[in-house]
């Protein structure tokens, strides 16, 4: 069976003809099989959706209870028939709860990657690599400048920085969904087991993530506190908080944002951060290329970042390859618009 009559690039996302489906559709479909809880794959105003039941959960928290008229919740490694295709889910390791959907039909095997990291990540489950006929993989950091380095480094220059200026407070920037929580795990597995501040906007996210297990030591709200007390503290916002008013309730703070961004110096002086710290929840250059040789896919279809170069990359390798022009996916980190009512939070 042809890989494209399986699975076919429509415009409200990826589409399963003979599994009567699309993957994290951007608009309303009947029936929804999504990747991870970020805003652009998990949207609402779907008839039914299959996830995992850490997405269920995030979905339901972000959109209400009425998010879709049903639900099913899919463990990894579970196999479930969808009209003439079967569907398996693999840890992404993206976010808690990502996974990535193995799409088979006959003797033709898809993996839609959604978005993934081969990194490590005390928070969710690691990346499994799928083999597959055809890997549809994200590109986010699909260009070889993109080297991200590890993490814990990063973590121990902020560390660093907090015992340098013990009179200011540490303010970091991080997606809500993820990166938030794993910058505060990287922090503990640092040691540093004082008390970490949140913006009301990741309060409810996080907590459900301590739900589920992950150990994150103790949190408290910013909202409440004298600027005094927040000297020496470090305190995690969403970007676009880092950046506004609310910043002015710490002592003189030290500005840092979490980001595979941060390895481009101009972005990092364009918001005006102080502590650039290159942590990201999206595969580098290396990851990529290494996953993509692992999954022994013959055919790779790329999507939602800088495809060109990792088309480039598998044809040089012999592999077909071809960039997929899926609309309304984007990175998360930067497209995050926190509204006013969080930003007083
Ligand atoms: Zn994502
Ligand atoms: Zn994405």
């Amino acid at each position: 069976m042809r890989p494209q009559d399986i699975l076919l690039p429509v415009a409200a996302g990826l589409c399963c003809k003979p599994g009567g489906f699309h993957i994290d559709p951007v608009r309303p479909v009947e029936r929804a099989v999504i990747t991870h809880g970020h805003s652009d794959h998990a949207r609402p105003g779907h008839g039914a959706v299959l996830a995992t039941q850490e997405t269920l959960d995030m979905m339901r928290l972000r959109y209400g209870d009425d998010f879709a008229r049903t639900t099913q919740a899919i463990r990894y490694g579970e196999e479930i028939r969808l009209g003439d295709v079967t569907v398996k889910f693999h840890p992404a390791g993206h976010v808690l709860g990502s996974a990535q959907i193995a799409v088979s039909c006959k003797d033709t095997c898809i993996v839609a990657s959604g978005d993934y990291k081969d990194a490590r990540d005390p928070t969710c489950v690691p990346f499994e690599v799928v083999p597959c006929d055809v890997f549809i993989t994200e590109a986010t950091f699909g260009l070889p400048v993109f080297r991200h380095g590890d993490a814990a480094d990063e973590v121990k220059k902020l560390l660093a920085s907090v015992a340098l200026f013990p009179e200011r407070a540490h303010l970091v920037g991080a997606y809500s969904l993820g990166k938030a929580q794993r910058v505060i795990a990287l922090l503990r597995e640092q040691g540093y087991d004082a008390p970490i501040y949140l913006h009301g906007a990741m309060e409810e996210i996080t907590h459900y993530y301590q739900s589920r297990g992950v150990a994150l030591g103790e949190l408290r709200a910013v909202k409440g506190m004298k600027k005094a007390d927040l000297a020496g503290a470090i305190a995690l916002a969403p970007p676009s908080a880092t950046s506004d008013i609310w910043t002015r309730r710490f002592p003189d703070p030290v500005t840092a944002f979490a980001s595979g961004w941060m390895r481009v110096r101009a972005r990092a002086r364009q918001r005006g951060i102080e502590l650039p710290l290159v942590i990201s929840d999206h595969a580098d250059w290396d990851g990529l290329t290494a996953t993509i040789a692992a999954t022994g896919a013959g055919e790779v279809w790329v999507t939602h970042g800088q495809e060109d170069a990792l088309v480039h990359w598998c044809k040089a390798r012999g592999l077909a390859a071809r960039p997929l022009d899926l609309v309304g996916y984007g990175d998360e980190e930067e497209s995050e618009t926190v509204t006013a009512n969080e930003a007083e939070a």
